[in-house]
């Protein structure tokens, strides 16, 4: 083979440590490792960003953000975020001196009144999980900025495909690639983008020194999985799209929730409905967590998902008995709305 030719596709480096020419700090696999290197270069170019860290889940992307605090600083959260940021944030974070308090973003004097001294960051999700509301950027960037606050969003849901929040002031971006990314369900991974290069540096040397790095063969997965992000991200949409249209009319569903994009559907079946003769009348569709995957599979929040919030809240955002998450995958909607058919009988 001609040694000027280099492979076309991404090369998975397994090797832990690489040979030195001259004695360097660098050359571990916690710190250079060519398959990860890559992956983050392609994670960067999907948000546009100028800087991407490849992490071992979703979870340790979001803990090395709050790892990136001081004791004694706040961070406002919005109140329909990720179970387990909010229990990272009250189980863990707030026994090491880091307070948060939990609000609805979408209101903005809220958001004003809960500013404080040591306010330092605002966590948000461009759509939430699972009643898949949207909160919008700009007047939070607003009063971030007038408060010399950082933004730290979390694009899961959205995906780069639809929002890409670093564009409109946010500074950091969090993924888990587990979800939309990868869309395998084959793989646990996180990212963190962003432009800012004082914060890429201080949240690589926290993965550094913590570890909470992505393995070459998942970095190598997901780079293959990356190919047709934009391809599956279209057919989730049009499948979803389709869905919400026969949802909606079938006379078991009391309410659908979709933000007009993405894969994910969440519905309300009426209330003398059993959420259990439901799921049993499903065939294809598989009751499984997660959401992304190529594989059509729904998920009951109530049932299935421990919530922080209390019982009059989770009843005011809806989050009871007759609420369904659906994440459409890559098959044929006709095969996706037969499964459904019991919603129309
Ligand atoms: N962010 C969102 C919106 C999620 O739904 C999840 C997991 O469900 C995470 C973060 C955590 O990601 P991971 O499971 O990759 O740790």
């Amino acid at each position: 083979m001609d040694i000027n030719m280099r492979p076309l596709v991404s090369s998975l480096v397994f090797s832990t440590t690489f040979i030195q020419r001259k004695p360097r700090q660098e050359g571990y696999i916690r710190v250079d490792n060519p398959t990860r290197l890559e992956l983050e270069s392609r994670l960067a170019g999907l948000e546009k960003a100028k800087f991407a860290l490849a992490f071992s889940s979703g979870s340790m992307a979001i803990t090395s953000i709050f790892l990136s605090l001081e004791k004694g600083d706040h961070v406002i959260c919005h109140r329909e975020s990720y179970e387990g940021t909010i229990r990272l944030l009250n189980e863990i974070f707030n026994r090491l001196g880091v307070e948060a308090s939990f609000i609805d973003l979408k209101d903005e004097d809220k958001l004003k009144k809960t500013i404080k001294k040591n306010t330092k960051l605002i966590w948000f999700e461009t759509v939430t999980n699972p009643t898949l509301s949207q909160v919008k950027i700009e007047p939070i960037i607003h009063i971030a900025k007038e408060n010399n606050l950082l933004v730290a969003v979390d694009n899961t849901f959205a995906t780069p495909f639809f929002s890409r929040p670093l564009e409109k002031g946010v500074d950091i971006v969090v993924h888990s690639l587990t979800k939309f990314i990868n869309g395998h369900n084959d793989v646990l991974g996180g990212a963190i983008m962003t432009n800012n290069r004082k914060i890429f540096e201080t949240l690589q040397s926290i993965q550094v020194i913590t570890g909470g790095v992505l393995s070459s063969f998942d970095s190598f997965l997901i780079l293959r999985s990356i190919k047709t992000f934009f391809l599956r991200m279209r057919k989730h949409t049009s499948n979803a799209k389709k869905i919400v249209h026969f949802l909606k009319r079938c006379p078991k569903v009391q309410r659908v929730s979709y933000p007009g994009f993405s894969g994910v559907v969440s519905f309300w079946l009426k209330p003398r409905f059993s959420p259990f003769t439901f799921l049993n009348s499903l065939k294809h569709i598989k009751i499984a967590h997660s959401f992304g995957g190529a594989e059509t599979t729904i998920m009951s929040p109530s049932l299935m998902m421990k919530s922080s919030l209390s019982r009059g809240l989770r009843s005011k955002l809806g989050l009871t008995r007759s609420l369904f998450r659906l994440s459409v995958g890559l098959e044929s909607h006709k095969l996706i709305i037969k499964d459904l058919s019991w919603l129309k009988k």
